[in-house]
């Protein structure tokens, strides 16, 4: 008998009708002998409701307080999906990430897993249970406080607990049959990938393909655990994300020199404008962020002007970050030293994703030359080995995206992707 996670996110559990849809589907997993343990997400956009009504009680609510709110929404779901469960006359249990073991750092709104003890889980499977566990939640070892583990924290949940629990697989039900080349809401024609590398998936999820969590990403390729991307809404095989190829029928599935194109609509971009040209001065800027504790993305600093001896810095930021990065940033305006600061919310981001662009000289220039023939003005570059991203204007990325995915012949040639649900929010 082998065990098996299944993470189910909102749109898969959007209303009733979802939640008994999902009941079936895992009872069908214990009807194949397996142990199951399903993490769930909050219903629909609960989420985002939840944080519109703090927002409406709150302009910037309490980190701890917003935590308790938040968690509340997974919580409305796993009670109802184990009673779903019950009513197809199999035995269910839900937990809180706190019962389920979910221990994490203080840092409210986007804590970090620092153990998993699943003992209650392990206990309630092995007396026949199915286990259902809220997603994107735990408990501060040091606070003993609830945290939460940022946006889409539920596809982490799922990769730790089948770490811990050493799983046979951990799959991941969304509302798509997998990972594509590139989010099928903007480019129908995009091609469900079969495997792709925890590498290649990595730099897809930090540059804005949510369809899995960077964190989560992180974290299965850590302890080594392969991820199964599938739809909830079909029985279709959906992508498989692992350290190694793997094989369908007799044939390798073999590395794509380019994996996708990502893109990213949720970031800002700060310009700290008058910064002396000495040294030290990044350091203190980006110490008073790091000290915020705001995670930044791409840096720019532009060459100073000869005559004042003054330069600009700019770097994204998620937008969500924004308010607090400007107030710490003139909190310490006489320690760094700058004239004045600019925020721009306007801005998207495209990413072009591939391990073969380490040894493809010229993808680097087809990259650009497709968005300049799509008439897309770049603000900002930034380049590892396996990726190259840029900044735009808001309102250029789905026309770049596009384009850039026909550049790379990444086109599918028959079907189109097919989106079963959710709201794309
Ligand atoms: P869930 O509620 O199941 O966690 P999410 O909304 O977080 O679902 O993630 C699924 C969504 O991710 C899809 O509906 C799709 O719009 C988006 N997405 C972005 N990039 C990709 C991609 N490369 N492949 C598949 N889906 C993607
Ligand atoms: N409900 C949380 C969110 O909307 C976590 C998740 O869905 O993974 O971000
Ligand atoms: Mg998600």
């Amino acid at each position: 008998m082998g065990l098996v996670v299944q993470k189910y996110g909102g749109s898969s559990v959007a209303d009733a009708e979802g939640i008994k849809r999902v009941a079936k589907r895992i009872v069908e997993a214990k009807k194949n002998g397996n142990q199951v343990v399903a993490v769930v997400s909050a219903m629909g956009d609960t989420t985002d409701e939840l944080i519109d009504l703090a927002e409406q009680v709150s302009p910037m609510p309490a980190g701890r307080e917003l935590d308790m709110l938040l968690t509340a929404g997974e919580r409305i779901s796993m009670a109802l999906l184990a009673m779903a469960i019950k009513n197809l006359g199999h035995e269910a249990q839900s937990f809180t990430g706190s019962q389920a073991g979910v221990i994490t750092d203080s840092v409210h709104n986007k804590a970090r897993i620092i153990d998993v003890t699943p003992g209650r889980i392990k206990t309630s499977v092995d007396e026949g249970n199915i286990a259902i566990v809220a997603g994107f939640q735990g408990v501060s070892q040091d606070s003993k406080d609830i945290t939460t583990l940022g946006r889409g924290g539920s596809d982490t949940t799922a990769v730790a607990l089948a770490a811990a629990l050493d799983a046979d697989v951990c799959e991941i039900y969304t509302d798509v049959d997998g990972v594509f080349t590139a989010d099928p809401r903007v480019v129908s024609k995009a091609k469900k990938i079969d495997w792709i590398s925890f590498e290649d998936m990595l730099e897809l999820a930090a540059n804005g393909s949510k369809v899995l969590l960077h964190r989560c990403v992180e974290y299965a390729r850590r302890y080594n655990i392969p991820i199964h991307v599938r739809s909830s809404f079909s029985g279709l095989q959906g992508t498989w994300v692992s350290s190694e190829p793997i094989e369908q029928g007799d044939k390798q599935v073999e590395q794509a020199i380019i994996s996708g194109v990502a893109h990213d609509t949720s970031e800002a971009k700060i310009t700290v404008v008058g910064v002396p040209d000495k040294p030290g001065e990044a350091a203190t800027i980006f110490r008073t962020i790091a000290d915020a504790e705001i995670n930044i993305d791409m840096i720019v600093q532009n060459v100073s002007a000869a005559s004042t001896g003054l330069t600009d810095i700019s770097f994204t930021l998620p937008k969500s970050e924004g308010r607090k990065a400007i107030d710490a940033l003139e909190k310490n305006r006489s320690g760094i030293g700058f004239e004045s600061l600019r925020y721009d919310d306007q801005i998207g981001k495209i990413a072009l994703v591939g391990a073969g662009m380490k040894t493809n000289p010229g993808v680097t220039a087809d990259f650009f030359k497709a968005l300049s023939d799509a008439g897309v003005n770049i603000e900002l570059i930034s380049t590892s080995e396996i990726r190259i991203s840029v900044v735009t204007r808001k309102d250029d990325v789905n026309e770049a995206v596009r384009a850039v995915h026909t550049a790379f012949g990444l086109d599918s040639e028959s079907d189109e992707a097919v989106v079963y649900g959710g709201t794309g929010r």
